[in-house]
């Protein structure tokens, strides 16, 4: 091909794409609009919404108001035109589902997928998924994207997972997008889970009202996701935002990154819950509830610390307390480095509620500068479990939008 032939194809396709994100943006817009939106000729823009319509991006709802001429036919962008597939990864429970193109559930459920073995455990889940595509009745052809939310160190370089102590040992530089490559011949879009959590905060939940936030996920590990003038902060290699890898006691017990008195190793929900199950058979009162579902089952788990967290004054309310005061310190310190506007916790241990909040914030006021403590809001997240799972397939639909990479065209044929 010519190379101006070639500039012309992109040409094309830039516009194409930029309708379809100025209709993603707007309820209800005409051809007109359209024209004064993107400078194009009235001629080029009906061109361009014919093939749209076409293809089923674009459906005409009715007849607008007048500005005086003829009343303007409204266009909307079709959300169910096509749809992604998306999960968030953990070590023993995998979030996965189906969402149309401005990420709405289709269908959305848990599963028990052991991922000890990266290989084994992303081979169940691609089953998993094959499974939700049936059980929904959408055909293969229809599903034109996939995001993946995954905890650990992931090169977002070469979407190569470094380590994830959090999803085992064996997670050694795995090739997550290549070893899922295998199985989907669609735009894959692979994300730290803490990112994609932030992502979701950002574009479905209260952090929309912000360009500066901090995510901070309160579960196996306490990853942050930073989302400064309205991108995600991703570091060098796509690490920033290892919160929990704060060091807050100098010899104090291993961290599974190597060190020693992380954050995470003292107060992530692993830690909490090895400390109750360590300490209740030496804790004096016998009628404390979480000591009492010890003595029934032999061991607590984080579902039984949520379910005691509000008895004042027992072993849990107290040991969530404390982790609320330390992981306040990790939090002032995200304060004071990037000045966010909210602060947002998620993952399961936000479930604590206000027992975590309060010796939180007062631990937050006491050590980050106070002038900037006072200016953030620091708030549990409204987007409960699956703001990963949201997130994974909110980046992976971004992708397909993006005007550079607009996989959109590679997964319709027309380009
Ligand atoms: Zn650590």
């Amino acid at each position: 091909m010519r190379k101006d032939a070639g500039n012309l194809e992109y040409v094309k396709k830039m516009n194409r794409v930029n309708i379809l994100n100025i209709m993603r943006e707007n309820q209800c817009i005409s051809r007109q609009q359209l024209a004064k939106h993107t400078g194009l000729t009235p001629a080029a823009i009906s061109g361009i919404v014919r093939e749209l319509v076409a293809m089923g991006y674009i459906q005409e709802t009715g007849l607008g108001k007048s500005n005086g001429g003829r009343r303007p036919v409204e266009l909307q962008f079709n959300p169910e035109a096509g749809y992604l597939v998306g999960a968030e990864i953990t070590r023993k429970r995998t979030t996965l589902g189906i969402v149309d193109l401005q990420a709405n559930p289709v269908i959305v459920t848990g599963a028990q997928i052991e991922m000890a073995d990266p290989e084994a455990g992303l081979m169940a889940l691609v089953k998993q998924i094959e499974q939700l595509m049936n059980t929904v009745g959408i055909p293969e052809r229809k599903i034109i994207g996939a995001g993946f939310a995954i905890p650990g160190l992931l090169d977002v370089r070469t979407k190569v997972i470094k380590r994830s102590p959090n999803l085992g040992e064996r997670w050694l530089d795995v090739p997550v997008q290549e070893l899922l490559e295998r199985y989907f011949k669609i735009p894959l879009f692979i994300e730290h889970n803490a990112n994609a959590a932030a992502l979701a905060e950002h574009t479905l939940g209260k952090g929309g009202e912000t360009q500066n936030l901090v995510y901070v996920n309160l579960g196996e590990g306490f990853g942050a996701g930073v989302i400064l003038n309205g991108e995600l902060v991703y570091g060098s290699y796509g690490h920033a935002g290892e919160l929990g890898h704060t060091v807050i006691m100098e010899d104090g017990p291993l961290c599974n990154c190597g060190n020693r008195g992380c954050l995470e190793s003292l107060y992530a929900v692993p830690a909490l819950v090895g400390r109750a199950n360590n300490e209740l058979p030496l804790y004096k009162k016998d009628d404390d509830g979480l000591k009492q579902i010890w003595r029934e089952k032999g061991e607590v788990t984080i579902k039984d610390i949520l379910v005691c967290v509000s008895e004042v004054d027992s072993y849990t309310w107290q040991l969530v307390r404390q982790a609320g005061w330390y992981l306040g310190i990790g939090i002032a310190n995200a304060i004071n480095f990037y000045n966010p506007e909210a602060v947002f916790l998620g993952g399961i241990l936000a479930g604590a509620g206000q027992v975590l909040m309060e010796p939180l914030m007062e631990s937050v006021l006491c050590h980050a500068f106070p002038v900037i403590a006072r200016a953030t809001r620091i708030e549990i997240s409204t987007l409960g479990r699956d703001a990963a799972f949201y997130g994974a397939c909110l980046g992976a639909i971004k992708q397909l939008f993006n005007i550079e990479r607009a996989g959109i065209w590679s997964q319709t044929g027309i380009g």
